[in-house]
């Protein structure tokens, strides 16, 4: 739903150069590993289809199938994107074109930065704390209001995240994947926190024991994710926010990541279920829809056929005439929300363990 950002005029350069990038890559292909026919979690071979999801976003061109394994819930993309189709598919979304709308997703989300906070309360100030996935650096920033004195060292594949380094919003960031920067950073730190990572990584497995190499002992692990066993997951089908197609190749139920730490070496202390819901499920669901159906906002450079003026005038009247729609399923969200946050489902859930 990118909605913001420089216009880029058809006679520029640089809109030019974009668009004759992503034809190529597209032209290119090799976007795809050949499909798995067992669980990339478990290992189990009863899979089934779940849902074909496409981009609803930026809606760049390609449909993707989520898979679910019968034996253990993982659900999973497959086939499964390679490097080359998730850097078509991930550019421009949290940087370039698409940085700036998203910035303004990320001021408005300081309500969740603090509620993943609380989570630590009671805990000793951590001297070192490490955000992987950062972003811009939007939490850090929020995190280090109420953590003097911490340093705060973020990790994200987006130059963004050096750009927060020079704001002051971190104290040390880089573009190194965790794996990698593992090596060099063994017990140097007090937090690691991933949020909304691990969906979007190739193995979680990995991951964490890449976190658990850099956490001291007794070192926490912040982790937040997707629960794909929310109702709204099958309730909205392709239009459901959190499915984030294509950037999310796993969603694990909340169990399976609880026995990945235990394996890991890790003590699980804290695992928030309902109260971890974002309240946004009927509203998303809106705009999304709205967005993947009506003419595109610009003349985005991975659109086959850019719209034109009429198009965007046809799409500015349909998002007025949607308000009153728009406004009762934000009423709604915030109404069902005090249900949800008291039971085990939601959108979201969010798991505290203990480096052991
Ligand atoms: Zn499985």
């Amino acid at each position: 739903m990118v909605s913001t950002g420089r216009r880029p005029a058809s006679g520029d350069a640089e809109f030019r150069r974009r668009r004759a990038e992503y034809e190529h890559e597209r032209n290119r292909g090799n976007f795809f590993h050949p499909r798995t026919e067992s669980c990339p979690w478990c290992g189990a071979r009863e899979i089934r289809f779940r849902i074909r999801v496409a981009d609803t976003r930026q809606c760049k061109p390609g449909t993707f199938d989520m898979d679910e394994c019968s034996s253990c819930g993982h659900v999973f993309q497959n086939p499964r994107l390679t490097d080359t189709g998730l850097a078509y598919y991930c550019r421009d979304v949290y940087d370039g074109l698409g940085r700036e709308h998203y910035a303004s997703i990320a001021e408005r989300s300081r309500p969740a930065y603090r509620r993943r906070l609380r989570l630590l309360g009671g805990r000793p100030r951590p001297e070192h704390w490490l955000d992987v996935g950062a972003r811009h650096g939007h939490f850090c920033r929020e995190a280090r209001v109420s953590l003097p004195g911490t340093t705060f060292h973020a990790l994200d594949p987006s130059e963004e995240i050096l750009r927060a380094r020079d704001r002051g919003w971190v104290d040390a960031a880089e573009s190194t994947p965790l794996i990698e920067f593992a090596g060099d950073h063994l017990a140097g730190f007090d937090v690691v926190s991933l949020i909304h990572y691990l969906e979007r990584t190739t193995s979680p497995r990995q991951e964490l024991s890449a976190v658990r190499r850099v956490l001291r002992p007794g070192g926490v692990v912040l982790i937040e994710l997707v629960n794909p066993r929310s109702r709204y997951a099958r309730l909205h089908g392709r239009f459901w926010y959190c499915w984030m197609a294509p950037q999310n190749l796993h969603l694990m139920p909340w169990h399976n990541m609880c026995e990945l730490l235990e394996e890991t070496g890790f003590v699980v202390s804290c695992v928030e279920l309902g109260a971890a819901n974002k309240p946004f499920d009927n509203l998303a669901a809106l705009l999304t829809a709205l967005n993947y159906f009506l003419p595109p906002a610009r003349p985005w450079p991975w659109l086959r056929r850019p719209g034109g003026p009429a198009g965007r005038l046809l799409r500015a009247a349909a998002m007025i005439l949607a308000g009153p729609l728009l406004g009762l399923a934000l009423v709604l969200d915030l109404l069902l929300h005090q249900v949800i946050r008291r039971r085990r489902g939601g959108n979201t859930y969010r798991i505290v363990a203990v480096a052991g």
